[in-house]
């Protein structure tokens, strides 16, 4: 059969390929933009509150107490009196820390004179501080500061260096003269256990801030860490977040997108931050985005494979029946026209010889009369392929009308033409044909034409016309050129 296929089925599986690609994309990023402000919005409403929420009632549990015992401790009478009377017996001041911290439940208790340097404890006096000693720093710094008390955070030196919060109170006698510090020191177990929890279970980073924007390390012995205001992304809107002391912030850095929650302590003038790496937070929903966007890749391909192959069959089916003539198995002319489009659209592109023939049997009628309709029938098949027998694949054979045939002969010129038909002519009568047991001897008159390469397709079939009847004009039997 011929080779060129009339209808164009890639037009129609780009088209159906780009909707169902367009469809499936639409749909999965459109499921992936509401789960990431579900989760957004999750985050910012409930997840980083509450975290911040329960570690802040956490911390005041821990250490607003602590700050209250110390207050109480400072305003006592009796470590003011006892200072004043001269801190003639240690063990009084040793019993009265004893006290206080077995009784609240204190890891350390402590009170620093400044008339004789001592450090008290619970034991006793533990050593006499030092303004060369670095580690009794934090005692110098406690007497020249103008607030009542301060949070420390420091490795106790009572207590094998562990690392503990302490509440350093200032204490005064009646006239507010400076005396000592006095407090207690707790560990810090509890809410760093809880912080890690938080962050191992959420994946989220929860630290503390200070009001120079300093973060407090509870993992290094001197408490302070980075300067947050030289970190990217954060840094600038640090000085925002510490006048607004609450509230919740988004910023970028690394290419990641972070979602802060900031909550202002003002018992310990820190500030919570409790952070989520949102990128990280989505890490599942995109995920399922991949998923769903290979799911669909996939199913667009099998579609798209299935349906090209049930168009393949079905187009060759159709397409044979509606170009083809039942009877000589040639192309019709409605297949000649689409056909012949495509040849002068090739054409105009890349301009090659194109030529025509148009054959027609002589006397068909005689031999119809004579040997009846159904031999008619038959020699007409036999003609038809005895034409497209002398064809090649890329030409083309059109039944043209009752015994008239069309052939289009690619890449010809008149002259090649012209001997074509010439061998057409003369093999189709050195060979008469068998129909129903008679051999009945048959010619045909041919016309040639080379397209001109402007004119339309009927006026090239028009002028191959003129030759063929030229040729009958002159008896039959012969080959015309116009
Ligand atoms: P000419 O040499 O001038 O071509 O003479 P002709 O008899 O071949 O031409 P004409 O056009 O007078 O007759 C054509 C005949 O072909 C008439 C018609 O009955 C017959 N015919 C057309 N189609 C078919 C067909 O499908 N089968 C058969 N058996 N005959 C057909
Ligand atoms: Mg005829
Ligand atoms: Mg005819």
């Amino acid at each position: 059969m011929n080779r060129q296929t009339v209808f164009d089925r890639r037009q129609l599986l780009l088209i159906l390929w780009a909707l169902l690609t367009l469809g499936f994309v639409a749909i999965s990023l459109i499921g992936y933009q509401v789960s990431k402000r579900a989760i957004r919005d999750a985050i910012i409403g409930q997840d980083l509150p509450l975290t911040s929420s329960n570690i802040y009632s956490e911390i005041q549990k821990d250490l607003v107490r602590p700050v209250l015992i110390s207050s109480t401790m400072a305003h006592d009478t009796f470590v003011r009196d006892w200072v004043l009377a001269g801190e003639r017996n240690a063990e009084q001041m040793a019993r009265y820390l004893q006290e206080v911290k077995t009784r609240h439940g204190a890891f350390s208790s402590f009170f620093v004179s400044d008339r004789s340097s001592i450090y008290y404890t619970g034991e006793g006096i533990l050593k006499r501080v030092s303004s060369f000693e670095p580690r009794d720093a934090w005692y110098y710094r406690v007497r020249g500061m103008s607030e009542d008390y301060e949070i420390n955070v420091d490795p106790d030196l009572a207590n094998d260096d562990k690392l503990t919060i302490f509440i350093n109170y200032r204490v005064f006698d009646y006239q507010g003269n400076y005396l000592g510090a006095t407090g207690i020191g707790l560990t810090i177990d509890a809410v760093r256990r809880l912080v890690a929890e938080y962050q191992q279970r959420f994946n989220r980073t929860i630290y503390f801030v200070d009001g120079r924007g300093m973060r407090i390390e509870f993992g290094s012995q001197k408490g302070l860490g980075v300067q947050l205001r030289d970190q990217p992304g954060l840094g600038p809107l640090l000085p925002q977040i510490l006048k607004e002391k609450r509230g919740s912030y988004q910023y970028e850095a690394d290419g990641d997108n972070f979602i802060l929650h900031v909550n202002y302590l003002p018992e310990l003038k820190w500030y919570l931050f409790v952070e989520q790496n949102e990128t990280v937070a989505l890490t599942d929903v995109r995920r399922s985005l991949y998923l769903n966007l290979a799911i669909s890749v996939a199913v667009t391909l099998i579609v798209i494979v299935l349906i090209h192959v049930v168009m393949v069959r079905y187009q060759g089916y159709i397409e044979e029946m509606a170009s083809t003539d039942k009877l000589s198995g040639l192309l019709n002319r409605h297949a000649f026209n689409i056909l012949m489009a495509k040849l002068l659209s090739e054409y105009r592109r890349e301009p090659r010889p194109l030529s025509v023939l148009m054959a027609d049997i002589d006397h068909f009628k005689a031999i119809n009369d004579r040997h009846g309709h159904q031999t008619g029938d038959i020699v007409l098949k036999a003609i038809a392929d005895r034409l497209k027998g002398g064809l090649r694949d890329s030409d083309l054979a059109v039944r043209w009308g009752g015994e008239e045939f069309l052939l289009v002969l690619k890449g010809c010129t008149r002259e090649e033409a012209e001997r074509i038909a010439e061998n057409l002519r003369e093999a189709v009568m050195a060979t008469p044909i068998q129909a129903l047991g008679q051999n009945i001897l048959v010619t045909v008159s041919l016309g040639v034409s080379e397209y001109d390469g402007k004119e339309t397709t009927d006026h090239l079939v028009d002028r191959v016309d003129q030759a063929l009847y030229r040729a009958k004009e002159a008896g039959r039997n012969r080959v015309e050129a116009v």
